[in-house]
């Protein structure tokens, strides 16, 4: 579609511009500004982006679509009027979905509601109540530990309101009606990494989609306020679920950590073998964990009973064990552009391109030949005195070519990369000697059961 070569058309905006237009923006689950971005995104992607809109109270299924939220001003003082901390200053000074509150405090009501970052003594935490309906401010450390008076002026003016809770979708349509997921959530308000980074690149890994050949698989990718933007989306687009047979939800990508690979539910899936086992050709340094070890999102959406979709996710989360798990400034103001890079966005908009295009080649490896392939008569034996390894994967990889595995059950049997299996099929594929399937297709002669 549209372009006709590499080249980016001039007057769309690149990852970081985007970054830089959208980060500050108060982007609360069902709010103006999450309103502002979805409509700003669906024009950097050329009238492909459709937005679905949930009313509030809408159900879905055990969920229910929340209102729109808006804070027109929230503020701490002293009772002679010093003011401590603003909205005004920064929008995570107030707890998302936060009451309405107007009113003297004691010092100990007022520690109870005004919430600090576990870690960042000078950051202010991200701290939302969608569902708990409780009022709440968010300082520093710093700032909570010099509160020395016995009483405080507190006031929040928030507003719920019905509203519409929005959902982005871009289609690339593929060969086959099997649809991939690709999926990145838009709220979290002035923060980037979680999960900005995640949507442009998104963004950017669906303009490449479009750009390119047609796909086999049809692709839609979702922008989304987290969880319920997810529920909202599946249940009301239920016909949809049993063509989705693999997806991969994209946050937290521009921090400088190598990539991680959560598998899905079903880690013997297609989508799971293929990309864990190309993510070993592809990122030396990235790592692969189970379901719901590296961070949890809207994957469980996709992964949950009734949908079961197996929704790997990619990000550049740190390890569990880490002391600044996920990465050191998760859910805080320090969440900003300063902490990603271009060159990592492109590197992981590259990385995600790469694991589509395995997932795309991942056939059924079928053989046209009986017994052990003579090698050296087709000019494909790898000598195991100069190259043993190279020998050995060879064999173990052409006694698999049977019709029933494919080349990401290969890789993953043999925990190699998938790129690695790959390139010794598609050696075979040239010689006649394989040819791929979409479908299953055994090469066993029928044989009577064997009773015992
Ligand atoms: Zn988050």
């Amino acid at each position: 579609m549209g372009q006709s070569n590499g080249a980016r058309d001039s007057d769309m905006s690149s990852m970081i511009e985007l970054i830089q237009e959208l980060w500050y923006l108060k982007r609360d689950l069902v709010s103006d500004d999450f309103d502002r971005a979805l409509y700003r995104l669906a024009q950097e992607i050329d009238g492909r982006m459709q937005i679905h809109e949930y009313p509030t109270g809408e159900p879905c299924w055990t969920w229910r679509v929340p209102e729109k939220w808006t804070c027109q001003a929230a503020y701490l003082e002293t009772l002679d009027g010093r003011r401590l901390i603003d909205v005004a200053d920064h929008p995570l000074h107030v707890v998302s979905y936060s009451l309405p509150f107007e009113g003297d405090v004691s010092r100990q009501e007022l520690l109870e509601h005004l919430h600090v970052h576990a870690r960042l003594p000078r950051a202010i935490p991200f701290v939302f109540k969608y569902y708990q309906r409780d009022w709440g401010l968010c300082a520093t450390q710093e700032l909570r530990q010099a509160l020395s008076e016995q009483h405080y002026r507190v006031v929040i003016h928030t507003r719920f309101e019905p509203g519409t809770l929005k959902v982005g979708e871009v289609i690339i349509p593929g060969e086959s009606a099997e649809t991939f997921m690709l999926v990145a959530h838009l709220c979290h308000p002035a923060m980037v990494n979680d999960d900005l980074s995640g949507v442009v690149v998104g963004l950017e890994v669906a303009r490449a989609l479009l750009a390119g050949p047609k796909p086999y698989y049809t692709y839609r990718l979702l922008l989304l306020p987290e969880t319920i933007g997810s529920v909202a989306y599946l249940s009301h687009n239920e016909a949809l679920i049993p063509d989705m047979v693999g997806g991969l939800f994209l946050e937290m990508l521009g921090n400088d950590s190598p990539h991680a690979l959560q598998g899905s539910f079903q880690p013997a899936s297609q989508v799971d073998r293929c990309f864990t086992s190309a993510l070993r050709g592809l990122d030396a340094k990235g790592y692969a964990a189970p379901y719901r070890t590296v961070i949890n999102n809207d994957e469980r959406q996709f992964n949950a009973p009734g949908v079961r979709v197996p929704m790997l996710s990619i990000s550049r989360v740190e390890r569990r064990d880490s002391p600044t798990w996920p990465y050191p400034e998760y859910h805080s103001s320090f969440d900003t552009p300063a902490i990603i890079s271009s060159e990592r966005l492109a590197a992981s908009k590259q990385l995600v391109l790469s694991l589509l295009q395995a997932w795309e080649s991942n056939q059924y490896v079928v053989n046209n030949f009986k017994g052990e392939i003579f090698c050296s008569g087709y000019g494909i034996w790898v000598d195991y005195r100069l190259n043993p390894e190279g020998h050995r994967r060879q064999f173990e990889i052409m006694e698999r070519c049977d019709g029933e595995h494919t080349i990401a059950d290969i890789a993953s049997e043999l925990e190699i990369s998938f790129q690695a299996v790959q390139e010794i099929t598609n050696t075979l594929y040239e010689k006649g000697l394989v040819w791929y399937s979409r479908e299953a297709h055994s090469t066993r002669p029928d044989r009577k059961p064997i009773i015992q």
